[in-house]
């Protein structure tokens, strides 16, 4: 199996079987995001306790590379610091503009080929935006 069809195969895999793909009954954290080129739409909610993302969901719909990216965070992210959840996220959207990660990013490395399309990478960073925007904003709401 080449790396391509093993990319190809994860990303169907997290289409097929999404992880977290569910609302949370009490989020902490509910961010709503759309990328209005490719019309996808997302839900994300997070549940964080003492600086740790404890729980995790996402909800909404869209192209399979944005529902695909959006499993394999919701995977990557939970149980991690919110800090390192942070991290991730600045990784993952680095790399994805050229910038190798200096560290595994995980089923994350299967959306590599989106970098040569600047409009699917809106797609693959929807989820990685709502997350950012989630730990970031200082209100709660
Ligand atoms: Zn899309």
């Amino acid at each position: 199996m080449s790396l391509e069809d093993l990319y190809r195969e994860t990303i169907l895999d997290h289409n097929q079987s999404p992880r977290n793909r569910h609302e949370l009954q009490n989020p902490t954290k509910t961010v709503g995001l759309l990328n209005p080129t490719c019309g996808d739409q997302i839900k994300l909610d997070l549940q964080l306790d003492h600086g740790k993302v404890t729980d995790v969901g996402f909800s909404g719909h869209g192209c399979s590379i944005s529902m695909a990216s959006a499993s394999m965070m919701t995977e990557a992210i939970k149980g991690k610091s919110v800090d390192e959840a942070l991290q991730l996220v600045r990784r993952f959207k680095a790399f994805l503009t050229g910038t190798p990660s200096a560290e595994p990013l995980g089923d994350l490395e299967a959306l590599q080929g989106v970098s040569q399309f600047p409009s699917r990478v809106k797609c693959a960073t929807l989820a990685h935006n709502a997350l950012e925007k989630a730990l970031t904003d200082g209100a709660s709401d």
